[in-house]
C-alpha cells in the first residue's frame, strides 16, 4: 500500500499538528479544492472563560474552559468535555476536530466540537467539581443547546457532571431540556448502554479487523493501555470473546499476568480503590512504557493522546492495534508503524461507538421514548461495522493505510455536504 511521506515536523507533536497531517494527506489524495480545504482546516470558533470557583477551603481559585466548535456542516456540533491538567487549546482544537471526522466516519448527523477545564478532578471535592461544572454551563449556555451543539463526558468527566450540566442548562430555560447533553444518568435521560459504548466499539471494530487479518480471538493475546471508561469496557468484552488479556494500565502503572488478568477482578479492585489499579495484585507490576512495547497480538491504546510515537513505535510488537483513545499515535509514529506492518484501526472508527450511542441517547430524548439495551447494541454495532467496511474497501480504492482511509471517507462526506449547503 502507498504511504505519504510524514511531513518533517518536530519529534514532539501537538494533537493538533498530528491531526492536520492526516488531514492534509487525506485531502491531497481526494484532491478537495482549495477553498473548501481552508473551510475543513480550522475551527468555526473558539471560546475560552475564566472560570472562577470558591474552593471548600474558602480561597478562589480561577480555571480556565474552553470550548471549540469545529464544524457544523453535517448537523449540532457535537464532542465531550474533558477535566484534565493537560488540557490547553491546541488539544481542544484538535480533539474537536476528530469529532467532525468521527461523526462523518459513522455517518451520523452532527458536526465536531470538543471542551475543556485544565484542573485536576482527582484532588477536587464534589461540591468543588459541581460548582465548576455550572460555571462552566454558565459560561456556555449561549453555545449548548440541543440543536446547537450537545457536549458529552471524556477524560475526567462522567455522569454526574452531564447531570449537573444539564441541570443548570435546564434552570436558566426555565425547563427541563435532557437533549442538550449525552452521557447522562440513566434517571436522567440516559440511554441504556452509553457508559460501555466506547469499549463495545473498540471489541467490535477489534473483531472485525481481527477477521479480516485471519486473526483467531480464542487463540490471541491483547494488552489494554489505559483502564478508565474506555479500556475497562473494551478489555471485558474482548476477555469474554476469548482473548487473554495479558496486560492493563492506568496512570499508576501497569500489571502484566502471562496466564491472562482477571478483568472483572481487576474492574472490582479499581472501583473499591478510589478508581486506581494502584496495589492490584492479579499481575506483576512492570511501566506503562513497557506495556506498549510488549508481545501480544492485540494492543488497545486506550488513554490519551501521544503514547505511541517515534520513540517507541519501532518496538512495538502487536499486529493490530485497535484506538480506543482519541489521537494515540503521533503522525511521524504512524509512518513506522505503517512500515512494520501492523494494522491500524484508527480512533475516529476504533472509538466511535461512544458518539454514536451519545446520538441514540438524544435521539430517545427527543422522541420522549426509551431504547431496550439491547436495541441500542445492535444498531451501533451495525453502524460500526458499516463504517469500518466502508473505510476498508477506502483502503483498497486509494491504496492507503486505515488512518488515511477514515480521513478520506470523513472529509468526503463533510465537503460534499459543505459544497451542497453552499456559502454566501
Ligand atoms: N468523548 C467521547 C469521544 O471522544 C464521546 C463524545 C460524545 O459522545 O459526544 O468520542
Amino acid at each position: 500500500m502507498a504511504y505519504i511521506e510524514p511531513a518533517p515536523i518536530k519529534d514532539k507533536e501537538n494533537p493538533f499538528e498530528s491531526m492536520m497531517f492526516r488531514f492534509h494527506a487525506a485531502a491531497e489524495i481526494l484532491g478537495l479544492d482549495d477553498e473548501t480545504y481552508e473551510v475543513l482546516k480550522s475551527p468555526s470558533k473558539q471560546i475560552i472563560v475564566n472560570l472562577p470557583i470558591t474552593m471548600d477551603d474558602g480561597k478562589k481559585v480561577v480555571f480556565e474552559g474552553y470550548r471549540v466548535i469545529h464544524s457544523d456542516t453535517l448537523g449540532p456540533s457535537k464532542g465531550g468535555i474533558r477535566y484534565d491538567m493537560g488540557v490547553t487549546l491546541d488539544e481542544v482544537k484538535a480533539l474537536a476536530a476528530w469529532m467532525t471526522w468521527k461523526c462523518a466516519v459513522v455517518d451520523i448527523p452532527y458536526g465536531g466540537a470538543k471542551g475543556g477545564i485544565r484542573c485536576n478532578p482527582r484532588e477536587m471535592s464534589r461540591g468543588e467539581l459541581e460548582r465548576l461544572t455550572r460555571a462552566y454551563t454558565g459560561a456556555m449556555y449561549d453555545t449548548f443547546g440541543p440543536d446547537q451543539d450537545i457536549p458529552a463526558p471524556d477524560m475526567g468527566t462522567g455522569p454526574q457532571e452531564m447531570a449537573w450540566l444539564m441541570d443548570e442548562y435546564s434552570k436558566a430555560h426555565g425547563k427541563t431540556i435532557n437533549g442538550v447533553v449525552t452521557g447522562k444518568p440513566l434517571v436522567l435521560g440516559g440511554s441504556l448502554g452509553r457508559v460501555e459504548a466506547t469499549g463495545r466499539g473498540v471489541m467490535v471494530s477489534a473483531l472485525v479487523a481481527m477477521e479480516k487479518l485471519k486473526m483467531n480471538p480464542a487463540h490471541s493475546t491483547c494488552a489494554v493501555q489505559g483502564f478508565g471508561n474506555v479500556g475497562n469496557h473494551a478489555a471485558v468484552l474482548l476477555e469474554d470473546r476469548g482473548l487473554k488479556i495479558l496486560g492493563i494500565s492506568d496512570h499508576t502503572g501497569a500489571y502484566w499476568n502471562d496466564n491472562g488478568i482477571d478483568i472483572r477482578k481487576a474492574i472490582r479492585y479499581r472501583e473499591a480503590n478510589n478508581f486506581t489499579l494502584e496495589g492490584f495484585d492479579g499481575g506483576e507490576k512492570i511501566s506503562n512504557e513497557e506495556l506498549l512495547i510488549s508481545e501480544v497480538d492485540v494492543l488497545v491504546p486506550a488513554a490519551k493522546e501521544d503514547v505511541i510515537t517515534i520513540e517507541n513505535a519501532e518496538k512495538i510488537k502487536a499486529k493490530l492495534i485497535v484506538e480506543g483513545a482519541n489521537g494515540p499515535t503521533s503522525a511521524n509514529a504512524d509512518k513506522i508503524i505503517y512500515e512494520k506492518g501492523i494494522q491500524v484501526v484508527p480512533d475516529i472508527l476504533a472509538n466511535a461507538g461512544g458518539v454514536t450511542v451519545s446520538y441514540f441517547e438524544w435521539v430517545q430524548n427527543r422522541l420522549g421514548y426509551k431504547w431496550t439495551r439491547e436495541r441500542v447494541n445492535r444498531r451501533s454495532d451495525r453502524i460500526l461495522k458499516e463504517a469500518f467496511e466502508k473505510v476498508f474497501q477506502a483502503t483498497i480504492d486509494y491504496n492507503v493505510s486505515m488512518r488515511i482511509a477514515s480521513y478520506i471517507v470523513a472529509i468526503r462526506k463533510v465537503a460534499d455536504t459543505y459544497n451542497l449547503r453552499g456559502c454566501y
